[in-house]
C-alpha cells in the first residue's frame, strides 16, 4: 500500500483512481470486519475526495452513522465534523470508512462491538487488539493509508503492536477532544495508526494544535515535527525493569535484541524502575470507570440514537439503555456509579485520584533523567478470540499502556520483529509531555534500525 507521505504527492487523478482501488481491496477482503461497513455489508462511509484515511467509528464525520459501535447509537447522525476531521480535509485528506472497535472503546480485543469481530490480519484465529482493532487491522491489511484511533489507556498502540503497525498517542491536549466520542475525558486522546513512524509524525502534525471548543486543548503553537525528524540524534533511554520481566519470553526475547540494537546505534541504555502495574491497573479502572459513568448519562433515549419506546419517562431511560449497552459498558457504568457514591468517593475516586498522581511524579522523575522511556506495549502477542473471558484478565492487557495516560504523557508503538508464534511484538517509546520531537526521533531511529 503506498504510504501517506506518497499520496501526499499525488495528483488529484490519482487519488480519486486510488479511493477507487482502495473499494475494491476493501470489498476483496470483507471477511476481516476492519470496517463497520463491511461487517454490514454496505457501501464504504465517504465525506469529501481527498486522500482516504480510515476513522475510528467514535469521530464524528458529519452526515455519518457514528456510533462507538454500539446498538444505543443506531441511527444517530453525526452533525458536525470532530476538529481533527476539519484538520485533515484542510491538508487534502478525507475520511474514508468507519473502523470497528470495542463498545465505547472499552476493551482490549474488538471483541465487544456491537457489530461483530475484527479479524487479525496475520493469523484471523486471533484479535487485533483493541479498542481501535478496525483501525489497526486495516492498515496491516493494506486496505487504509493509515487511520486515525483513540487511546484512553492503550487502545491505539496496543492494537498497532498485535497488528504489526505504528500507532501513536499524543501528550494530553496536543489533539483537540472535539467531535471525539468520550469515555474518559482526562484520559482520552485521537491520535494515528500508520505503516510507518514518518507517517505518523505526519498525521500527528495534521490533527495537533491548540483549539478553544477542548477546553483542556493546550494553548501552545503546535511545531510541526516531521519537517524535523532526526533519527541520528542520540537519546538517553530508560528500559523499564520490572516492566520487561513481567512480559513473557516471546516479547523479552524481541525486547532484548531491541535494546542491544538502540544500544549499538549510539543511544544511551540506562536500567529504571516503575510502581508495581497492578496498581497502575487498579487506578485506571476507578478513574475511567468514573468518568465514563457521568459521561454515559447523555445516552438517555432523548439526545442520540436508539429508543425503547415505553409508558413513562423513566421506564423509557432504563429500557433504553438496559438494552443499548452492550455487558462490558454495563459493568464499567455499575463501576463507576459505584466509587463516585457517597461513602465510597474518598475511599476509591479520591484514593485513585492521589495514585495518579503519584504515578506521574515517577515517570517525572525518570524522565529528568533520561529522554525517552522504552517498554514492552503488550505482555504478549494478540492472543486468540474468546481466550479472555474472565474481565479482569482483559484489563491486564493494559499494564504497559495505561500508565501513560494517567501521566498525560506522548507514546508510540513501533513493530520490532515477530515472536516464536509468527505474530508481529510492539515495543514502546514513552516521551515527556510535549515532547513529540524526541518520541518520533527515537522512534524512527528504532525502525531504520531494525530494517
Ligand atoms: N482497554 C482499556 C479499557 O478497556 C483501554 C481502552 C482505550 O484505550 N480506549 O478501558
Amino acid at each position: 500500500m503506498i504510504t501517506l507521505k506518497e499520496a501526499l504527492q499525488l495528483p488529484k487523478e490519482e487519488i480519486i483512481a486510488l479511493r477507487e482501488d482502495l473499494k475494491k481491496a476493501i470489498e476483496e477482503k470483507k471477511e476481516l470486519g476492519a470496517y463497520v461497513e463491511q461487517l454490514q455489508g454496505i457501501q464504504i462511509s465517504e465525506y469529501g475526495e481527498g486522500i482516504p484515511i480510515a476513522i475510528k467509528d467514535n469521530i464524528q464525520v458529519m452526515g455519518w452513522n457514528v456510533t462507538s459501535a454500539s446498538n444505543i447509537l443506531q441511527g444517530y447522525v453525526a452533525p458536525y465534523n470532530a476538529t481533527v476531521i476539519d484538520k485533515m480535509l484542510s491538508h487534502g485528506l478525507a475520511p474514508f470508512g468507519r473502523t470497528n472497535m470495542d463498545e465505547f472503546a472499552m476493551g482490549s480485543s474488538t471483541e465487544t462491538s456491537f457489530y461483530g469481530k475484527t479479524l487479525n490480519p496475520h493469523n484471523t484465529k486471533c484479535v487485533p487488539g483493541g479498542s481501535s482493532g478496525g483501525s489497526a487491522a486495516a492498515v496491516a491489511a493494506g486496505i487504509a493509508i493509515a487511520a486515525l484511533g483513540s487511546d484512553t489507556g492503550g487502545s491505539i498502540r496496543q492494537p498497532a503492536a498485535f497488528c504489526g503497525c505504528v500507532g501513536m498517542k499524543p501528550t494530553y491536549g496536543k489533539v483537540s477532544r472535539y467531535g471525539l466520542g468520550a469515555y474518559s475525558s482526562s484520559l482520552d486522546q485521537i491520535g494515528p495508526i500508520t505503516q510507518n513512524v514518518e507517517d505518523a509524525a505526519i498525521l500527528f502534525d495534521i490533527i495537533a494544535g491548540h483549539e478553544i471548543k477542548d477546553s483542556t486543548s493546550a494553548n501552545l503553537v503546535h511545531e510541526k515535527v516531521s519537517d524535523k525528524l532526526n533519527s541520528d540524534k542520540k537519546q538517553t533511554i530508560a528500559v523499564i525493569e520490572n516492566y520487561l520481566e513481567e512480559a513473557n519470553d516471546a516479547i523479552k526475547d524481541v525486547m532484548k535484541n531491541a535494546i542491544k540494537a538502540l544500544e549499538e546505534a549510539g543511544h544511551k541504555i540506562v536500567y529504571k524502575s516503575l510502581s508495581d502495574s497492578k496498581y497502575d491497573i487498579a487506578t485506571y479502572y476507578v478513574i475511567a470507570a468514573a468518568e465514563a459513568s457521568a459521561n454515559f448519562s447523555r445516552y438517555d433515549g432523548v439526545r442520540y440514537g436508539n429508543r425503547t419506546e415505553s409508558s413513562n419517562l423513566k421506564e423509557m431511560y432504563k429500557k433504553t439503555r438496559s438494552e443499548g449497552f452492550g455487558e462490558e459498558v454495563k459493568r464499567r457504568i455499575l463501576l463507576g456509579t459505584f466509587v463516585l457514591s457517597s461513602g465510597y468517593y474518598d475511599a476509591y475516586y479520591i484514593k485513585a485520584q492521589k495514585a495518579r498522581h503519584f504515578i506521574k511524579s515517577r515517570f517525572e522523575e525518570i524522565l529528568s533523567e533520561a529522554d525517552l522511556i522504552f517498554t514492552p506495549v503488550t505482555p504478549t502477542t494478540a492472543f486468540e478470540f474468546g481466550s479472555k473471558s474472565d474481565p479482569l484478565e482483559m484489563y491486564l492487557q493494559d499494564i504497559y499502556t495505561i500508565s501513560v495516560n494517567l501521566a498525560g504523557l506522548p507514546a508510540i508503538s513501533v513493530p520490532i520483529g515477530k515472536a516464536s508464534d509468527g505474530m508481529p511484538v510492539g515495543a514502546q517509546f514513552i516521551g515527556k509531555a510535549y515532547g513529540e520531537q524526541n518520541l518520533f526521533d527515537g522512534a524512527l531511529s528504532l525502525e531504520k534500525i531494525l530494517k
